[in-house]
């Protein structure tokens, strides 16, 4: 019975983790998933019940979970109060007690919707990339760092450790959708880069089935917006990650329709990208995609089920070719919307 804890958070966050609630309970219902609900207060919400952002239970609940499905934190009401309180500052403790070192970022775009995306339609038809960033290492967090009057600082420095481990995630995952790895570094002119590429060609040999190529970040950064539909999974350090992951998610064309996964050393954490939409949170028009598809990587990455999720994705793209939210110029409500899901959902895995 896979337990999958809740922190629907602030704002808009309930709005749309119980409409992803909703989609994943349908899921249960045809393919029989056993899944099991228990909600947490985290966030701005914990703040005001139990005086801090993550509370002793909600830890307890998350460490004993197969996956935490997340909506939003935060909001102008906590922005006052002093950091270690901050909703986002029980976050950051989420990720850390989780030892969540990998950030994965689909940006697809659905078909139908290429209107939606800045690029012309004809590039960005068949887009259906997800970038892997490493999220715990590199310059970030490298040893030396500092400042002076006269000089400033910092280290990318990488292990073999650290390298492996984000290289098996970004090949599993490929295993799990189109069987292409990009991997991303600067090797003709850091160290850092050299050893990230060896150490990724060696894990590779255990993924014989997986196509591997490798990239520099000035050259993936025009790809990535010339021919982004030619890429399937791309790996990356912090970084580097950092700021292809953003370059990849305008390319949908809208912040609601953006879901997130973080994977780790225990409970995976899936969250959608945008935050917590204070100035339309409790009028019923949040836009729940980015949550539901959040709830269909939850599918894939943490109860293997991809096939499922491939339906979920399916059924919402057929929700937002119908009628969407006001985001996207449609009359949808969240809780509309999330039943156009729920009815393309029952469809498609009859
Ligand atoms: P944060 O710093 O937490 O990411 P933010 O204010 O920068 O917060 P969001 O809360 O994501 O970003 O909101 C940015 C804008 O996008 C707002 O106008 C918000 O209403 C809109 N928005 C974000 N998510 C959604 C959604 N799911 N549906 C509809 N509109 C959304």
């Amino acid at each position: 019975m896979p337990k999958i804890a809740l922190l629907p958070g602030d704002g808009i966050g309930p709005e749309v983790t119980y409409a992803a609630v909703e989609v994943l309970k349908a899921a249960d219902e045809v393919f029989g998933l056993g899944l099991v609900f228990e909600a947490f207060p985290f966030g701005g919400n914990a703040i005001d019940a139990h005086g801090e952002p993550f509370p002793e239970a909600t830890r307890r609940g998350c460490l004993a979970a197969d996956a935490i499905l997340l909506g939003a934190i935060g909001g102008p009401r906590w922005d006052e109060v002093p950091r270690h309180l901050r909703p986002e500052t029980g976050l950051l403790a989420l990720r850390k007690a989780h030892g969540l070192f990998a950030n994965l970022r689909p940006a697809r775009v659905l078909p139908g919707l290429e209107h939606l995306s800045p690029l012309k339609p004809e590039i960005a038809r068949g887009v259906d990339v997800l970038v892997i960033r490493e999220l715990t290492g590199g310059i970030y967090f490298g040893e030396p760092r500092g400042m002076s009057e006269a000089e400033a600082w910092n280290t990318e420095r990488y292990s073999r450790l650290e390298v492996e481990r984000i290289a098996r995630v970004a090949f599993e995952a490929a295993r799990k959708r189109a069987k292409r790895v990009c991997s991303v570094d600067k090797a003709n002119v850091l160290e850092v880069g050299e050893f990230w590429r060896k150490t990724v060609e060696e894990v590779h040999r255990e993924y014989p089935d997986v196509a591997l190529e490798h990239q520099y970040v000035d050259a993936m950064a025009m790809h990535l917006v010339t021919r982004p539909s030619r890429f399937d999974v791309v790996v990356t350090g912090n970084i580097f990650g950092d700021i292809l992951s953003d370059l990849a998610s305008v390319l949908p064309g809208s912040l609601g329709l953006l879901p997130s996964a973080s994977l780790g050393e225990r409970t995976p954490l899936f969250e959608p990208v945008h935050g917590s939409a204070p100035d339309i949170a409790g009028k019923g028009i949040a836009n729940p995609t980015a949550a539901i598809l959040s709830a269909a990587m939850l599918l894939t990455y943490a109860l293997n089920r991809p096939e499922v999720a491939r339906q979920v994705e399916e059924a919402v793209a057929q929700a937002l070719a119908q009628n969407p939210t006001p985001d996207l110029g449609g009359k949808a409500t969240t809780q509309g919307f999330t039943q156009q899901v729920i009815a393309a959902f029952r469809k498609v895995a009859a």
